[in-house]
């Protein structure tokens, strides 16, 4: 473990498999900082209660925490370099959350759209407190390893921009104890779903999961929205907006033949069913490899659980030393002899 190297935090709530989606929004970028970043990924499972407190939901916490975890290490997180921790096994988060809530206001957490969307999304008939706390919750995250750098998908831009509020405003009132973190989007910041919907999610039945076999992928792409016009393959057709293109854009590594594919489609020349079967293989050339490493692993759940366990260990180390500089710096009265 270095410490001279700056820090990532970012990390998934456990809700259930990973995506293609959260692949280019945020996966490839902390694969690709592993290296020059000291890397925290938090399986975010006090978020998930902001909108499903629910027995029935907790229930289901434990498994998508394991599988998530898969998810990850089959990406090719190395378990060596980089943390993965459980957000509630590290007591610091409930502590810095309740001290950042005096630092920003509820119209200002009123403002950020993706909480609303949640609710509904939820079918909740008002805003939780928690809810609204939701990029609260997450600043405390960010900053409790001092991580410089946050690696995200776009709708989680706004709330970023929340956590350098209260950093900011954190420092002014009580001196420099936090860095202000850097959002960092990735190369395609939201990618859309099979449906053409705006974007994939597990929750619009519109996703290709890491963990999908070969044949659930060719079935997914089969599917596949394309463009509505094009009612029979000697029509020209619009590669702009079209979710097929934009997959072979995101993970298809023969530029040549995505080139050549293109232009035939312009002009008339090529079928759906080439296109999205050439999509099929190279989706399948991707995910291979990610597969190979998630038997492997799921093999080992012992080595799994304990990557987690070293994981959150280091988290708790550093979430203690950062709450010791925030009582200090705030100056909080502590009961001598305690
Ligand atoms: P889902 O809607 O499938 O449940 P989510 O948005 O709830 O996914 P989160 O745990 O909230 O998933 O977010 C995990 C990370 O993945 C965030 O950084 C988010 O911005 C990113 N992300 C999620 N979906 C996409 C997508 N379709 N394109 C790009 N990034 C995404
Ligand atoms: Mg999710």
């Amino acid at each position: 473990m270095d410490t001279h190297r700056k820090r990532i935090l970012t990390g998934d709530r456990p809700t259930g498999p990973m995506h293609l989606g959260h692949y280019v929004g945020t996966l490839a970028n902390r694969l690709r900082l592993q290296d020059s970043y000291e890397c925290f990924f938090i399986v975010a499972d006090l978020h998930t209660l902001t909108t499903r407190p629910d027995k029935d939901a907790i229930a289901q916490i434990g498994d998508n925490v394991r599988e998530m975890v898969l998810d990850y290490l089959a990406i090719g997180i190395d378990p060596e370099r980089s943390a993965i921790f459980l957000q509630s096994a590290v007591p610091e988060t409930y502590e810095l959350n309740l001290i950042f809530e005096m630092l920003v206001s509820v119209p200002r957490l009123e403002r950020v759209p993706s909480l609303k969307e949640m609710a509904q999304a939820a079918r909740l008939t008002a805003m939780p407190f928690g809810l609204l706390g939701y990029p609260v919750l997450q600043a405390a995250d960010i900053l409790l390893p001092r991580a410089t750098l946050v690696p995200v998908g776009k709708d989680n831009e706004a709330h970023v921009e929340v956590t350098r509020e209260i950093a900011r405003r954190f420092n002014t009132l009580y001196g420099e104890v936090f860095p202000i973190p850097e959002l960092l989007l990735g190369e395609i910041p939201t990618l859309v779903g099979t449906d053409g919907r705006a974007k994939m999610s597990k929750s619009l039945d519109n996703a290709i999961f890491l963990s999908d076999d070969a044949g659930a992928v060719e079935a997914r792409v089969r599917g596949m929205y394309t463009d509505p016009q094009r009612v029979r393959a000697d029509i020209p057709g619009k590669v702009e907006g079209n979710p097929v293109f934009a997959y072979h854009d995101a993970f298809n590594p023969d530029r040549d033949e995505v080139e050549d594919l293109k232009d035939r489609y312009r002009r008339g020349k090529v079928g759906d069913v080439e296109v999205k079967s050439s999509l099929a293989r190279a989706l399948n050339g991707f995910l291979d490899p990610i597969r190979r490493r998630r038997m492997e692993y799921a093999r080992q759940p012992q080595r799994v659980e304990a990557i987690l366990r070293s994981g959150t260990e280091r988290a708790r180390h550093e979430a203690a030393s950062t709450m010791d500089a925030v009582r200090h710096a705030m100056g909080l009265y502590r009961v001598p002899g305690l």
